[in-house]
């Protein structure tokens, strides 16, 4: 039997159908589809994506079945529309387009009113008593035929476009606005230039043979395959050239043979929002490219259709519904309504923003037209873009007038999502002042890059941009921890501190001018740009609205019930005292990683005095100071959490970051406020500043170095932990803190630390006459420790991978400075991903597989979390769910995220 290559869709039957993408595209899979399940489609045929790559491996030839089972099809067609192609008489026309696997909008050709010559248009004038209308469908044939069949369409800005030409002199002439204001006659005129500019510049007659014609099209929709465009799209979408296109031979109908037709192009709800009812653009009197060329400006469905045509609109009403219910997906159609009757083009699942997929989601569930899990998928919602819910956005017209306006002026790493406007602030002492005075001020703190004191500044401030830096810098992970936008690593901002001044692309503003940023997007815009805010934010951690006052926040509830149902990692949240309020919002299941350093930002002249100490009797001193500050913390952070688990994890930072030279030399006072807390000289001051610098600090005096080097610094903050802890067990909260060692890399470095914390856990439980439940464990954050885990975990009760310094310390890559070669290796696909953003899965993630299973092998019960900036990253909390790790940590905002990653995990597997 020979080869089908072609299939049939006529008659309220198709050959093919929905499930057949691969072989008829995705357009010639649904038309199939559609005339399955009893929609109007006009009769029409789908030449199969095999016969695409036939073409190119032959030299551009058919196989020699085609021609047959075209022909075959083309009559069939005529039987079923009751016209005949090219015929005196009742002369049918055809259309023919393309349609890849996957839509590539707008990258190849298609050509409409396929039959026309000069006896044709006499015949469709007489048919349908309309002489315009023919001649114009002739005349648009003819420049869209020697556009694409006979290669006249310009290519770049520069050449000519000879019918655009051809069409604006004739208007001219004619006096007229719009092309459908010229009289048959004028049509006529037109179509006579269009033939005689097509012999002048191809050499060749415009072929009048319907046949020949067909053939040309169907022979310039397979090249437009291989067009720049096209292929350029196909790699940015990673599409593979050997999908190849179908070819949709299709009967045409007309939306502009009067004032009874129309065309458009709808969605079966809306898409940014996700309100259910079919909505989207119409034109009266029009052909198809009419609605998506913007020369009139379209109507919408939702608001005039009813009106202008009541009948068609309450059944294309009734199709949506019927297409929604088949496909179980909200669609996204074109269709043609004909002297009030209404005929579908096309249909496929819609693109949405992540509002709409969230309530079309769940909207599905309830209507019964989808199961819970079906929510879930992941093509229905990418869990990231939950952030959209959580975020406040920029309104999306303010944004777009602010493009227009020429006001983007940087792009940056998007860090923190959301958008931000607000007033320029350099330093954060300013930023806090401003705040004090008005509460309700709007500032965006700028800096080069960020430092601990800063946190003062961000906190106040509605977003945060810095010049250097990448995802996982400093300022990045702590404004997601806040909830706060940020842009890092902004290459080409120039911050001059001194003149109190940002410049970028040719754009110079001053501390106090208003810029925007958006962390969506990276895009950073002078002046001020329109926000909302996020209802669920507003439900959920301020409390201002009522659960039931938002429809965003009640469907965001319901679809956070079936996650919590199905998933199997639990979510823990990066969070100390000041956000355990956040991440108990959110619903963290504990605490994976509470930085004990950033518990000292506000105690920070006594950090400094535990600094500078020279000897263990003034560390001590100032130690003692901080313990009871550090105490109360803990006691804020473990009541917040009640029985859930808290991990503490020990001083980790190299100290350089709380005292630098900068720090002295910005700060006048500071050597001799400290010089006269601690006792020492001024000089002692700064030989100790200067001892602590060092050239690559990352590798560095932190993490259980600190606390080994010093162990009165861990000694001091066991007892703090234990003394919170043993406090409110006392007072009936059944905490379980869970102590953690940073930087490992030998297990006789944790031994070291365990044992201070476990002799000053004991000593303390028995001041206290109580005993906490409580384990002892470590990160994983150096590759000696991932593949020494068997060792470790001799001692560690659990592990959580510190993926930030292990993506660093495996990949040689410093976190604070790949920004500036990461972008470009990106763009030239030297590396697909950003590893601090997604976890390098075959080398880090290779780690961390030896170090779950040696781990596991030497403690059957480890218990298994991640803290690095990756345990809110989709794909990063897919993989931890592959790996069997117990849980994931990440910031607050991104706790429901990575649930909803790890329930869409879960129903994979
Ligand atoms: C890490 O390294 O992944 C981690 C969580 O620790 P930090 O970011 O504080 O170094
Ligand atoms: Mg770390």
């Amino acid at each position: 039997m020979a080869t089908k290559y072609v299939y049939s869709f006529s008659g309220g039957k198709g050959e093919g159908n929905g499930k057949m993408k691969a072989e008829l595209g995705g357009k010639g899979a649904n038309l199939a589809e559609m005339c399955n399940i009893g929609l109007p489609v006009p009769a029409g045929f789908t030449i199969g994506t095999e016969v695409c790559n036939y073409y190119y491996a032959n030299d551009r030839k058919y196989p020699p079945e085609l021609k047959a089972q075209v022909e075959a099809a083309l009559k069939e067609v005529e039987k079923v529309m009751g016209g005949e192609f090219g015929s005196k008489t009742n002369p049918l026309l055809f259309s023919c387009r393309s349609g890849a696997r996957e839509s590539m909008p707008g990258m190849m050709d298609t050509v409409l009113n396929i039959g026309m010559n000069d006896e044709t248009v006499i015949s469709l004038a007489k048919k349908s008593g309309d002489e315009r209308f023919a001649w114009d469908s002739y005349r648009r044939f003819i420049q869209m035929y020697g556009d694409v069949v006979m290669g006249l369409k310009p290519q770049t800005k520069t050449d000519p476009d000879h019918f655009e030409e051809l069409l604006e002199h004739k208007r001219e002439k004619a006096g007229v606005k719009f092309d459908n204001e010229l009289t048959a006659e004028q049509l006529k005129e037109l179509v006579a230039e269009y033939k005689a500019v097509i012999k002048k510049h191809t050499g060749s007659e415009f072929p009048t043979d319907p046949m020949e014609q067909v053939w040309g099209c169907i022979g310039a929709v397979f090249s437009s395959w291989m067009n720049d465009r096209a292929i350029v799209y196909r790699r940015m979408y990673n599409i593979p050239h050997e999908w190849g296109t179908a070819v949709n031979v299709q009967a045409m109908v007309f939306g502009n043979l009067g004032d009874g037709c129309a065309t458009g192009v709808g969605l079966t709800r809306d898409c940014a929002v996700g309100t259910p009812g079919f909505c989207g653009d119409y034109l009266i009197n029009a052909q198809g490219e009419d609605v998506v060329a913007g020369i009139r400006t379209p109507l919408r469905i939702e608001e005039t259709l009813g009106k202008d045509m009541p009948k068609a609109h309450a059944e294309l009403d009734e199709i949506g519904k019927k297409l929604e219910k088949h496909f179980k997906e909200v669609q996204d159609v074109e269709f043609t309504i004909q002297e009030g009757r209404v005929w579908m083009l096309q249909t496929r699942n819609a693109k949405r923003t992540g509002f709409a997929a969230v309530r079309i989601a769940v909207d599905l569930v309830n209507e019964g037209l989808i199961t819970e899990k079906e929510a879930l998928q992941k093509r229905r919602i990418p869990a990231d873009d939950l952030n959209q819910l959580l975020q406040p956005i920029f309104d999306t017209e303010a944004k777009k007038k602010a493009t227009k306006e020429n006001r983007a002026i940087a792009k940056g790493i998007n860090a923190g999502p959301g958008a931000a406007t607000g007033q320029i602030v350099f330093h954060a002492s300013d930023a806090e002042a401003l705040y004090n005075k008005d509460n309700n001020v709007q500032l965006i703190l700028v800096r080069k890059e960020t430092s601990p004191e800063d946190l003062r500044g961000m906190k106040v401030a509605k977003g945060i941009l810095t010049a250097f830096g990448g995802a996982s810098s400093h300022a990045a992970l702590v404004s997601r921890q806040m909830g706060k936008v940020c842009i890092v690593g902004c290459g080409s901002l120039v911050v001059d501190y001194d003149k109190g001044t940002i410049s970028s692309g040719g754009t110079t503003l001053k501390e106090g001018d208003w810029i925007s940023i958006d962390g969506f997007t990276g895009e950073v815009f002078s002046g001020k740009v329109e926000t909302k805010p996020s209802e669920i934010v507003q439900v959920l951690v301020q409390k201002t609205m009522k659960p039931e006052e938002s429809e965003t926040y009640t469907r965001y509830a319901q679809l956070m019930g079936w996650v919590d149902k199905y998933r199997k990692l639990k979510v823990r949240a990066n969070a100390e005292q000041d956000e355990a309020h956040l991440a108990d919002a959110f619903g963290c299941e504990g605490v994976g990683l509470c930085r004990t350093e950033h518990m000292f930002f506000s105690k920070i002249q006594e950090f400094r005095e535990m600094i500078v100490s020279e000897t263990k009797e003034q560390r001590e001193k100032a130690l003692a100071k901080l313990l009871p500050f550090q105490r109360a913390d803990f006691t804020t952070l473990f009541k917040a959490l009640g029985s859930r688990p808290v991990t503490i994890r020990l001083l980790d930072p190299p100290l350089h970051e709380f005292l630098s030279e900068h720090h002295l030399h910005d700060d006048d006072g500071l050597a001799d406020r400290l010089s006269k807390a601690v006792g020492i000289s001024k000089e002692t001051v700064e030989r100790r500043v200067e001892e602590l610098k060092e050239t690559n600090p990352m590798l560095g005096f932190r993490g259980c170095r600190l606390g080994i080097v010093f162990a009165e610094i861990t000694a001091m903050q066991a007892r703090a932990i234990f003394e919170a802890a043993a406090d409110l067990k006392k007072q009936g909260v059944d905490v379980h803190p869970e102590v953690m060692v940073p930087l490992v890399g030998f297990k006789t470095e944790l031994d070291h630390q365990t044992k201070i914390i476990r002799d000053t856990a004991e000593k303390v439980f028995a001041e206290k006459g109580v005993k906490v439940d409580y384990q002892v464990g470590t990160m994983i954050e150096i590759p000696r420790a991932a593949l020494t885990a068997g060792e470790i975990a001799k001692t560690a009760e659990f592990f959580s991978f510190g993926t930030n310094d292990l993506t660093q310390t495996t990949l040689g890559m410093s976190r604070d400075d790949y920004g500036s070669f990461i972008p470009l290796y990106r763009e030239n696909d030297v590396i697909g991903d950003d590893p601090f953003q997604k976890i390098d899965q075959t080398g880090v993630g290779r780690l961390m597989e030896i170090a779950c299973k040696d781990g596991r092998a030497t403690r059957e019960k480890l218990k298994l979390g991640i803290c690095g900036e990756h345990g809110g990253e989709p794909s990063s909390v897919m993989f931890c769910h592959k790996l069997g790790l117990d849980y994931v940590s990440c910031s607050p905002f991104r706790i429901p995220i990575a649930k909803l990653a790890a329930a869409q995990q879960a129903l994979e597997s």
